[in-house]
């Protein structure tokens, strides 16, 4: 307290926020059984989230919407079937918070039960219910050493669980540009980003429909890239893109 009182006013709160923020992550990483948003006691079916703030869940609909927001972030880029996310991404809401504890907190557990309340939703709307692969955006290989897990083959797990599809997750390759093998006019095409995506055909052969799957997507600049790499190989292939949050502006 004493090193409190010599902080400015700003500073203390600055610093207040910084340790409740801390403490709320321990306090979900030891005990599972608190909400992820609000830490209220989880009971009774109660997962991950508690009955209100699941109530509360920035739900986008957009799968039920062709011509929606996602949707217009590819207009006029790359061609695509369908596109949708599960939530809004709002800072500082349920959202972020799940998402937070998802990537960087170890909440393993979030990445399943998102991609679930994604399958539930997509169940029975076509085209997405009807793909051949679900298949994530790949981690660099030096950062899914460093995080452990890829939060986004999570979401495809529970994805594929409840879609009964299967999951095709060699066939997506993240590679730094100094690493790639692609042709220089794709290197190019993507001088802005630092990483890039190389397709390995896998054994696959006919015409697939992909559900081609990412955590959040903001410019769509990662889907982009992917679904590129997918259409060298599949020059026939169809592609869904479906994501957990849409952070909009
Ligand atoms: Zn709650």
């Amino acid at each position: 307290m004493h090193y409190l009182g010599s902080m400015t006013d700003h500073s203390k709160k600055y610093f207040l926020n910084y340790l409740s923020g801390y403490w709320n992550d321990l306090i979900s990483l030891w005990y599972p059984n608190l909400c992820a948003s609000c830490n209220r006691n989880l009971v009774g079916n109660e997962q991950i989230i508690c009955t209100h703030c699941k109530a509360a869940l920035p739900l986008t609909s957009f799968h039920k919407i062709p011509g929606n927001a996602v949707e217009k972030v590819f207009w006029g880029k790359i061609n695509f079937e369908r596109a949708s996310a599960l939530l809004y991404f709002n800072k500082k809401g349920i959202t972020q918070q799940l998402i937070h504890k998802l990537k960087y907190k170890g909440r393993t557990d979030i990445g399943e039960w998102l991609g679930r309340l994604i399958g539930h939703e997509l169940i029975g709307t076509y085209p997405f219910c009807d793909a051949n692969y679900i298949v994530p955006v790949p981690l660099h290989h030096s950062k899914l050493r460093s995080r452990g897990y890829n939060q986004t083959d999570l979401l495809c797990n529970g994805m594929a669980e409840v879609l009964q599809i299967p999951i095709e997750r060699r066939l997506l390759r993240r590679v730094r540009k100094n690493e790639t093998q692609t042709h220089k006019s794709r290197l190019e095409r993507w001088r802005n980003v630092d990483e890039l995506f190389e397709c390995h055909p896998n054994g696959i052969t006919e015409n697939p429909r992909f559900l081609l799957v990412d955590d959040v997507i903001t410019t769509g600049a990662t889907l982009e890239a992917c679904a590129l790499a997918l259409y060298d190989s599949f020059p026939g292939a169809r592609i869904n893109f479906v994501c957990g949050a849409f952070a909009h502006y």
